[in-house]
């Protein structure tokens, strides 16, 4: 199957899945997710109309992304992947959403960086919750997560707009999901960031705005 078979394919499913869920159609939008393909794999999406597309690196989206944005300029392109401080800079420069806010550094990092963006709208920013609590994985715990959004919004100014999780690897993904809707429901943050190609429509029942499917759309890597 083609890039261009499969994107079509992941959009049915969303869309049953939504509808299934008894949630509004559009609801729920597609980032795919481009990390270690190339422009011409990436390419027969954007001829698709795909247009919300996620990296993890920041050095691996400035390799390609300028390029292909010059002929897809209404591309938005997410960073799902963890963020360095002194990368910071660079990130924002490409990025219209982070969805791995996760430590008081970095927040500190982004609210220093954010008012020199001359004519560019601030990133729109997401807390990473680290929902299984693994030693290895990034976010901020669930136990910390409350008291991390409040410090973003009140001691950094930051607009957080919703949450991020990646749940353990061989584990019912469910509970996760439901674990990040209830603390964002807590704060009234709008979007979710859950769901990936072995679960996106789990994600959708419990909740979730943003749906982030690589492999499904462009194949193994
Ligand atoms: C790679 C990645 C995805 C996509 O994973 P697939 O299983 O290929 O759909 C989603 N979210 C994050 C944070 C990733 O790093």
């Amino acid at each position: 199957m083609s890039v261009a078979d499969r994107l079509a394919e992941v959009r049915g499913r969303i869309e049953r899945a939504t509808r299934d869920a008894g949630r509004p159609a559009g609801s729920v939008r597609l980032v795919a997710v481009s990390k270690t393909f190339e422009a011409g794999d990436i390419l027969p999406a954007l001829e698709e109309g795909q247009r919300l597309f996620g990296e993890n690196r920041v050095q691996e989206a400035r390799g390609k992304w300028p390029a292909l944005r010059e002929r897809h300029p209404d591309v938005e392109l997410h960073l799902i992947g963890p963020l360095q401080s002194n990368k910071v800079r660079e990130a924002l420069a490409l990025f219209d959403v982070i969805h791995t806010l996760d430590r008081e550094s970095l927040a500190g990092a982004l609210a220093r960086e954010i008012p020199r963006l001359e004519g560019r709208p601030a990133p729109r920013l997401l807390v990473q919750v680290n929902t299984g609590e693994e030693p290895q994985k990034a976010g901020v715990g669930p136990l910390e997560a409350d008291a991390f959004i409040e410090a973003c919004r009140t001691r950094h100014g930051l607009a957080v707009e919703g949450l991020m999780c990646i749940p353990p690897a061989g584990e019912p993904a469910a509970p996760h999901f439901a674990l990040l809707a209830t603390i964002a429901r807590r704060h009234g943050l709008a979007t979710l960031s859950m769901g990936m190609s072995g679960d996106f429509e789990t994600a959708i029942q419990l909740g979730a705005t943003h749906v982030r499917v690589g492999s499904a759309i462009f194949g193994h890597r």
